[in-house]
């Protein structure tokens, strides 16, 4: 089988960055679109706008977000886009807005760069964008040809956010190497169009005991809203790593349960991260390759993080057998990923698999003195 890996033209991440937004996209057109919502203009706009000021880009375009990516906001933004007379895309924000970025200037056929200003999940460095209906619920994604040209990520903005977005990226970003890894075991295809490469497997290992190793400190940083060796080495993987881990690499179980979690409807206002959190240990549950060592390592860090691990903290009533069936039921009719796991997984076997991830995620915060 032919191996895929695909990535940005060009990553940028630093303290204060948002400064050379400029600098990086003067070489993309002559008249960008500059799409964002009015929370993140408000955060942003002076740096952006002095710096397209100093690199001589006189003309641009500002459109207004929405909040949601929707088919009809991503043609409203292409038309405005069009009748202003840009030639390329530079989308600032979070998922959504970025996700409509790209999806405006992938259909519009021009280049873009993407400005997050959360790092609550690992799809900036994507070409997917994931859709909504005008009634917030998700309806299905999009692989476009191209990944963006330039990711820049301000550490000093993306420390400002409340420490809950970082640490559900964290939560995404940790199930990266965990999926690559069993999906590699099945020799499947991913989402860049064939195998996995040597190269996305090991970013994703490196994204994994980074994340271990200073996600804690990471974190601490984020509450005091200070940038850290420790913030520098974490953004780094949730963004980059894991950004080429997933799409290259692959995704199972973590993300089959997330994905799922809308079955479970009190679920419905918790981070992406936070669900694949969750999804992690029940993936964890599963793979007889995984040693008991590891298991309490992987709950305990997230535990740390303030991330769910049990049924409680995912608010969930229901707490029986018969509902994780119906889930589990849910998991594997339909296309949510786990068929690429590298052994079967049954209704029953997931079910039997949430109920277990609950009991340990209850033990582990027992240990640690948190109910
Ligand atoms: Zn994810």
């Amino acid at each position: 089988m032919k191996k895929v890996i695909r990535m940005p033209g060009k990553y940028i991440q630093g303290e204060g960055v948002i400064q050379d937004v400029g600098e990086y996209a003067k070489p993309l057109g002559t008249k960008p679109a500059l799409v964002w919502g009015s929370h993140t203009r408000a955060a942003v706009a002076e740096p952006v706008l002095e710096s397209l000021k100093n690199h001589e880009i006189n003309e641009y375009f500002e459109i207004h977000f929405n909040g949601e990516s929707s088919h009809e906001e991503i043609a409203r933004l292409q038309e405005e886009a069009k009748s202003a007379g840009c030639d390329y895309v530079i989308g600032f924000g979070g998922g959504k807005a970025l996700d409509s970025s790209r999806a405006m200037a992938s259909r519009m056929g021009v280049r873009y760069m993407i400005v997050p200003t959360i790092a609550s999940n690992d799809s900036p460095t994507s070409a997917c964008a994931v859709y909504y209906n005008e009634e917030h619920e998700c309806i299905g994604n999009e692989m476009f040809a191209f990944n963006p040209d330039v990711v820049l990520i301000d550490t000093g903005i993306i420390v400002k956010a409340p420490a809950r977005y970082m640490a559900a990226g964290i939560g995404d970003a940790l199930a990266t190497w965990l999926e690559a890894n069993s999906s590699y075991k099945n020799r499947g295809a991913v989402f860049a169009g064939g195998g996995s490469t040597m190269t996305a497997q090991m970013m994703s290992k490196l994204c994994f005991d980074t994340i271990m190793g200073y996600g804690k400190e990471c974190i601490e940083a984020v509450k005091c809203n200070v940038v850290t060796a420790a913030v520098e080495k974490v953004v780094e993987s949730t963004t980059l790593l894991s950004g080429i881990g997933w799409e290259s690499g692959g995704l199972t179980c973590a993300h089959a349960v997330a994905n799922s979690l809308p079955v479970l409807h009190e679920t419905h206002d918790f981070l992406h991260g936070e669900k694949v959190s969750f999804g992690i240990i029940v993936q964890l549950m599963l793979d007889e390759d995984m040693t008991q060592e590891e298991i309490y390592r992987i709950v305990d860090f997230e535990i740390d993080m303030g991330l769910p691990v049990t049924f409680d903290d995912l608010g969930l009533k229901d707490q029986s057998l018969e509902r994780m069936q119906k889930f589990g039921e849910h998991a594997v009719k339909n296309e949510t990923y786990i068929q690429t796991m590298y052994f079967p997984v049954t209704a029953s076997s997931m079910a039997g698999a949430m109920m277990a991830a609950n009991s340990l995620g209850k033990r582990r915060k027992a240990l640690k003195g948190i109910k």
